[in-house]
């Protein structure tokens, strides 16, 4: 792939200081040079490998989470639906109180997940045309299908093949510049930051935007309490997959340089900024047999930790301190 010579944000020029980030998802060992960005402080790897490919393995968390499997199974595909529906359509009470009594990490993700949607808004209710671009297994898409949404469709280049559920939701292998028709919401969770030139993206989902449409996007940024505390060992770097961490100032910026404003921003991190972060700096890969991340009675992090850490989080979420957020933007 071609040198990123300028930020992928504000296209600025990069600052002198060089940053060199280990890759520990695996713990291949492997270093590699990001560089900040001197003008919004955006972090990012100008260098990118040739072929990603072996970084995304298929264990990798956003493709190896059947959703006929953990959403459509008895038991729990009543739950999701209902709670998909409370914070989609209704008063959001019914998922508030299921996140009060399920402690499951992964519940409250999904939870976090619909509430960003929710705020982007759904113009159409359910027929609302929703792309969800570098959809992973197409979880998401899955679960706004359980809501009732009609046919939502989600892309990712990495997915192994197209795929329609048993819900109607589909999973498509193709690049956003490959998909046909127009959208009401074209959603990015946690994938603009795994793409080279995020201002590019930004401009097709724009092209493919129904009148009134929006784009939410859900990222790490270095503008947060977490990289200041943990700098290079900061996990939402996660080199080499995201090639380029944004600052508030750079969402701000790629947005006006392709056309769209910023309408919402909303602070979504959790306690992983700290123990995932605790993890790189010990040395513990996130997908190691004793991280948090995969076994948590396994974990080195005592529970009271963990809890204090999740107070933490909220607390910066409520002052715009959190390490990632959501933010909603409409055409300019
Ligand atoms: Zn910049």
């Amino acid at each position: 792939m071609p040198l990123q010579p300028t930020c992928p944000f504000c296209d600025g020029a990069r600052a002198e200081e060089t940053l060199r980030v280990t890759e520990m998802m695996y713990g291949t060992g492997e270093t590699f040079t990001y560089v900040p960005c001197a003008t919004c402080g955006t972090v990012w790897l100008p260098d990118v490998p040739d072929d990603l490919g072996p970084y995304y393995p298929g264990d990798y968390y956003s493709v190896d989470l059947d959703p006929e499997r953990v959403l459509g199974r008895p038991g729990v595909r009543q739950l999701a639906s209902t709670v998909a529906r409370s914070v989609l359509f209704g008063s959001g009470r019914v998922a508030a109180t299921a996140r009060r009594v399920v402690r499951m990490r992964q519940f409250h993700s999904y939870v976090t997940v619909l509430e960003g949607i929710a705020v982007a808004g759904m113009p159409r209710g359910r027929s609302t045309r929703v792309l969800d671009v570098g959809c992973g297994s197409g979880l998401m898409v899955y679960a706004l299908a359980l809501a009732g949404v009609r046919e939502p469709v989600g892309i990712d280049p990495f997915a192994p093949t197209d795929r329609v559920f048993d819900n109607g939701a589909r999973v498509l292998r193709r690049e956003l510049a490959d998909v046909e028709g127009t959208f009401d919401l074209v959603m990015f969770h946690h994938s603009l930051e795994h793409v080279p030139d995020p201002a590019a993206s930004l401009s097709l989902a724009l092209d493919k935007l129904a009148p009134g449409g929006r784009i939410l996007t859900r990222m790490p940024t270095v503008s947060g309490e977490a990289y200041e505390l943990y700098g290079t060992d900061y996990y939402g770097l996660d080199a080499p997959r995201h090639l380029a961490v944004p600052s508030r100032a750079g969402v701000e910026a790629v947005a006006d340089r392709v056309g769209l404003r910023v309408v919402s921003v909303r602070d979504d991190s959790f306690s992983a900024q700290f123990w995932a972060s605790e993890q790189v700096r010990r040395g513990v890969p996130l997908m190691s047999p004793h991280s948090h991340m995969v076994d948590e009675k396994a974990s080195v992090f005592s529970p009271a930790e963990i809890t204090a850490w999740a107070e933490r989080a909220t607390q910066l979420n409520a002052t715009s301190r959190g390490d990632q957020a959501a933010w909603v933007l409409e055409r300019a």
